[in-house]
């Protein structure tokens, strides 16, 4: 059998089709006009008018959430909370590090690529520290902060079964050109983040991502544009964005979108723990954090990561901007599987992955398909 939505409006990735079809198994099928389709013998079809099919989304930056944390190094809970995320309409997740001491790191490493193994949303792992600046720390636990460390990093490669692909690090803060080489030829994307780095520090090392772009780093000003303003100039940077309107202002999500432009765009949650719970007291990275607004804080005030679910990312990114809905399926999911290179990831063309998210015309998950499996939602 294989399943096909009608009448549906789908959007391919880079395009649209707002009245289609689209046959899949485990993957892809066939995608097209209502006019052009003719049911098979072996269809099963369901009607979807007066919905929307969007690619699954792609979270490159979330420590967790549903009561798990990827740093509680237990592969089975960090499983179960990724299968918890499909409700939000993810289907490819890169599980985040925090800064911590190299026992408790290695040791999430290693529960994460055990998890990895038996969980297909699991694409590549995100380490977001050690290697930043104490000045930029944000809700990083200073202690553990240190220089940028070849060898550490060789080593955590290998005990993550070679799934590091994306790395936050403040390139000013030591002699980082090896360290950075050796991200290169191992097919670890270079993110600037928790950083104070200058434009012209930028230009000289080979960072090509900025980790939650205006937070935690050397912002805008009109004679230093810092690492916010490096991502939003630089053809070729891709910058992630925490649209929770909480990080960033509206205002600024909107001059982000209206200078950098949706290609060079990726909506993250940079979720925590507390993703999914009830409000109340949480933790993060050893640190106690209060919940309170749909808001995450230390005692001291400093936003504690978010606890914001990828699909009000994507409705909030259509609100502030104005953005097209074609626009938002870009920065939830083409932009990711292009840079990563997630080749049946990230498109609803034939022979890609059956990741996808139905939407009603609320923006509501109705349903999210994981690799042709279909998951019911309210
Ligand atoms: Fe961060």
């Amino acid at each position: 059998m294989t399943k096909v939505y009608t009448n549906a409006h789908i959007f391919t990735g880079e395009g649209e089709i707002e009245n289609g079809y689209i046959r899949f198994s485990d993957e892809i099928i066939g995608v097209g006009k209502m006019e052009h389709y003719t049911k098979q013998v072996e269809d099963e079809e369901a009607d979807l008018r007066g919905h929307f099919i969007v690619p699954g989304f792609i979270d490159v930056h979330s420590h967790g959430g549903y009561g798990v944390d990827n740093m509680d190094a237990d592969a089975g809970k960090i499983s179960d909370m990724t299968y918890k995320m499909l409700e939000e309409g993810i289907t490819s997740y890169f599980p985040t590090t925090m800064t911590q001491s190299d026992e408790n790191i290695e040791a999430a490493l290693k529960a994460i690529d055990k998890a990895a193994s038996m969980n297909p949303m699991i694409q590549g792992i995100h380490v977001e520290g050690p290697f930043i600046s104490k000045k930029f720390k944000g809700a990083q636990p200073e202690e553990y902060i240190r220089v940028a460390q070849l060898d550490t990093l060789k080593k955590w490669q290998e005990l993550s079964g070679e799934r590091i692909r994306l790395i936050t690090y403040a390139p000013e803060t030591g002699e980082v050109s090896e360290f950075e080489e050796y991200c290169q030829d191992n097919d670890i994307i270079l993110s600037a983040g928790h950083s104070g780095a200058t434009y012209k520090q930028l230009k000289e090392s080979k960072a090509t991502h900025i980790t939650h772009l205006f937070n935690g780093q050397l912002g805008l000003h009109h004679r230093e544009i810092g690492v916010s303003g490096y991502g939003l100039l630089e053809d070729g940077v891709s910058v992630e964005m925490i649209v929770d309107g909480f990080h960033i202002s509206e205002e600024m999500v909107k001059l982000a979108y209206k200078t950098k432009g949706a290609d060079g765009i990726q909506l993250i949650t940079d979720a925590m723990r507390a993703k999914g719970y009830p409000e109340g007291e949480s933790e993060l990275g050893g640190q106690k954090v209060i919940v309170k607004d749909k808001q995450a804080r230390l005692s001291n005030g400093s936003l504690a990561g978010s606890v914001l679910t990828f699909i009000d990312a994507f409705k909030n990114m259509m609100t502030f901007t104005g953005c097209s809905m074609l626009e938002a399926v870009k920065m939830s999911s083409f932009n990711q599987a292009k840079e990563f290179n997630l080749a049946s990831k990230g498109q609803l063309n034939p022979s890609f992955d059956a990741d996808m998210v139905v939407l009603d015309e609320d923006l509501t998950v109705k349903q999210t398909i994981l690799g042709g499996n279909i998951n019911e939602f309210n």
